[in-house]
């Protein structure tokens, strides 16, 4: 059985409690614990095969990416970086979140890790501070996988993006 470690980074408020609880239990609760991190696991079938997935959904403490990075980055094999498309705040934070993850990454000789890049909040797009196209540059740049969405009205799109993940690490176990 493989393992697979996610991370999910990004702005306090961006919604990562919200994409992964979507993720996990097909639901949009509202409101998440937000002074705790957390460690979910999960076993599912991808492609016939069987795997243990465990995500940790970190805390955020004021600003400070770097430090929630310090252990994510040696420990996950993959990453969800979440920023809010009514943030610019958020996309920009992202930004600094995907240099700093190759930068430890190089640091560390872990290789290049598989990224999806996630602009949430899509249903509200009246709001939008970040242009899709803004969105999916910043993935191309940094060869990640790119999706909007909405952790409050859709699923699907979510459980997609976590599985193209998820192969992609798959991929990379194959050439260890
Ligand atoms: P985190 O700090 O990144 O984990 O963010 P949370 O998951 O706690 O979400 C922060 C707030 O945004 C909460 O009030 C959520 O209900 C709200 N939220 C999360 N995802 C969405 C979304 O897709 N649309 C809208 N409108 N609100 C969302
Ligand atoms: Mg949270």
């Amino acid at each position: 059985m493989n393992d697979i470690k996610l991370a999910l980074l990004g702005s306090e408020g961006a919604g990562k409690s919200a994409v992964l609880v979507r993720f996990l239990t097909k639901r949009f609760i509202g409101e998440y614990a937000s002074n705790t991190n957390s460690l979910y696991h999960k076993r599912l079938s991808i492609d016939g095969r069987q795997l243990n997935l465990e995500v940790f959904d970190p805390c955020s403490q004021s600003g400070e990416s770097r430090c929630i990075l310090e252990e994510p980055q040696d420990w996950a094999d993959g990453f969800v970086v979440v920023y809010t498309i009514s943030d610019r705040t958020s996309f920009l934070n992202a930004k600094n979140i995907l240099a700093q993850i190759k930068e430890s990454r190089r640091e560390t000789c872990k290789g290049e890790a598989p990224i999806c890049l996630v602009g949430n909040k899509q249903d509200l797009c009246h709001s939008r501070q970040v242009s899709e196209e803004e969105g999916r540059s910043l993935a191309q740049e940094n060869k990640c996988l790119f999706q909007e969405v909405s952790a409050a009205e859709n699923y699907l799109e979510i459980s997609n993006l976590f599985t193209k993940l998820i192969r992609h690490v798959m991929e990379q176990f194959k050439h260890r």
